[in-house]
């Protein structure tokens, strides 16, 4: 462990004492190299954190490795407890927190408290649904009644959590609890920019009563720890971009180990023609501009039927053009910060290079100094075409390519017409024509008259991507078997399956299959 570090500068809601407080938690090595972190809010140093190396990987592994057995053995009922107490801490200490996350990350305090939430509801969740998911399942057999057959489920291990920064508190906890209540103990990484929350996040865990050496933590940069992360796993849980998720996973198939891939999108809202345009733009400006559109699930393609495009447009622009903006901790501002420089100068280089090929800015298009220092105005952009950036790659920023459609069927082919598919919505007064529209689209998620929290926080339900926006569920039963190895085990009684002794193989085989006609008759099995 080092020394803890003092933040750079005092701000008023920055808690330099709690920062201290969770920079003894992650495994670093005596002098290990400080990196500062930045306040979106205001551009400057926020704290210096101290970073791993590929050997406190290791170390942090062989810990983890030597705890997880042991938590493996408790009961389900007791991490059930944990799990509900972590919650209402959570709950507890949710100023502190939202502080934490604004100064961190420079989004809005909404945003923040829908993270706060939204690890509550999965805590929740799991918590109270672990034990049924993990009971032994006991399938007929081959043979009914002589073969009894029991499917365990045992945890897989140690498993790699390696987390994006635009969500640091939900993902640092929402996959991370699913694997520990399986008995998995589990070594997260979360990004460099949002070390803090996540160290937060799993402080909370600790108090709550798991153990350290079952959670821990690294701190530093993806391409320098993350292979080792992957080397060592049992399983890899991963949430981020389609490049580098596309990579893990293939070393995933040379190890043939399990993984989880959340990836990126480039998820479009329909607008129908029969929409209330009021509701469909009140809708449309949460889930294109919720966490300033650095949300996986955010839309950036826009396809409005024709005759509702002008009401809507109309409603949707002043909406936007209504958006409070402040870069301080608080309840003030409707719109937050990107998260740093490098988000600021990929978001503009995007609509600039739109622009530059005949894309016109409808609003927005520009940054926001004057607001703070990574801030980029909403931004709806027309006549984007294939060529562009923003066309087909995501931004992960708040650009969206608007698009008139003349029809239904127009607006799905171009929904559809994409390498990603994680999220899309679609607005309607007809909840049928919705859904039935809903399952033409291949997308891991649809939301109908929503954005996206209605399918993200509906935690019983699975949540993830088609095509290159992944592999695998978050949430549902599967957000938690998948870290778990299914073993089967058939206990047979009396006769067996070899030849009876005296007897021939074709009088044996004779009476097989007059059993296997008894079966089919009897619609058992
Ligand atoms: P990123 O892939 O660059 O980084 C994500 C994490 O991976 C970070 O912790 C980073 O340090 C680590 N990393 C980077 N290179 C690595 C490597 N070679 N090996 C192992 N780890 C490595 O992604 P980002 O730009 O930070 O995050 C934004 C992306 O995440 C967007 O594409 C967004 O859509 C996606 N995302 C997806 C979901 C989801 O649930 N589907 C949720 C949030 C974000």
């Amino acid at each position: 462990m080092t020394a803890p570090t003092v933040p750079a500068l005092a701000r008023p809601g920055f808690d330099a004492e709690l920062a201290e407080a969770l920079l003894t938690i992650p495994v670093v090595h005596p002098g290990a190299q400080r990196h500062a972190s930045i306040a979106p809010f205001d551009g400057q140093p926020l704290v210096e954190l101290p970073y791993s190396t590929v050997d406190d990987v290791d170390m942090a592994f062989d810990t983890a490795t030597q705890a997880q057995a042991r938590w493996a053995q408790t009961e389900v009922a007791e991490r059930r407890r944990i799990m509900l107490r972590f919650h209402d801490l959570l709950l507890a200490h949710q100023d502190e927190c939202l502080d934490l996350i604004q100064w961190e990350t420079g989004k809005t305090r909404m945003d923040a408290m829908k993270e706060l939430l939204g690890v509550c509801t999965i805590a929740r969740h799991y918590a109270r649904a672990a034990r049924r998911m993990l009971e032994p399942e006991r399938p007929l057999g081959i043979v009914p009644l002589l073969t009894k057959v029991t499917i365990e489920r045992h945890p897989v291990g140690v498993v790699a959590n390696i987390a994006p920064w635009n969500y640091p508190l939900f993902l640092a906890a929402a996959d991370a609890i699913p694997a520990l209540m399986a008995g998995n103990a589990v070594v997260l990484k979360p990004d460099h920019q949002t070390s803090l929350t996540a160290l937060y996040a799993v402080d909370l865990l600790h108090r709550a009563g798991i153990p350290r050496r079952v959670l821990q933590v690294v701190l530093g940069f993806g391409p320098e720890l993350g292979p080792e992360l992957v080397e060592r796993a049992d399983y890899v849980m991963f949430t981020g971009s389609s490049a580098v998720g596309s990579r893990i996973a293939a070393r995933c198939g040379e190890r043939l180990i399990g993984c989880s891939m959340e990836l990126g999108g480039k998820n479009p809202m329909i607008v129908l023609d029969d929409a209330d345009p009021a509701a469909a733009a009140e809708v449309a400006v949460r889930a294109c501009f919720d966490n300033a559109g650095q949300l996986c699930v955010a839309m950036e393609r826009l396809y409005v039927m024709a005759d509702i495009h002008d009401a809507f447009m109309e409603r949707f622009l002043s909406r936007i053009r209504n958006l409070r903006m402040s870069a301080e901790v608080g309840w003030a501002a409707d719109y937050g910060s990107l998260i740093g420089a490098e988000q600021l100068g990929r978001t503009a280089a995007a609509v600039e290079d739109a622009v530059s090929k005949g894309a016109e800015v409808l609003v927005g298009g520009r940054s926001l100094p004057d607001i703070g220092p990574f801030y980029y105005a909403p931004t709806l952009l027309t006549g984007v075409t294939e060529g562009m950036q923003v066309h087909g790659s995501e931004t992960f920023g708040p650009v969206v390519a608007v698009q008139l459609v003349d029809s239904e069927d127009e607006a799905l082919a171009l929904a559809n017409d994409s390498p990603f598919g994680l999220n899309a919505s679609v607005l309607t007064r007809d909840e049928r024509r919705g859904q039935r529209l809903a399952r033409r689209l291949r997308t891991g998620s649809v939301n109908v008259n929503e954005a996206y929290e209605a399918t993200f926080g509906s935690t019983r339900a699975p949540m993830g991507g088609m095509g290159r926006s992944g592999l695998g569920r978050r949430n549902g039963a599967h957000g938690l078997t998948r870290f778990t190895e299914e073993q089967t085990i058939a206990v047979q009684r009396g006769i067996g399956f070899g030849t009876p002794f005296g007897m021939e193989h074709d009088a044996w085989s004779e009476l097989l299959v007059k059993g296997f006609r008894a079966l089919r008759r009897s619609g058992l099995a």
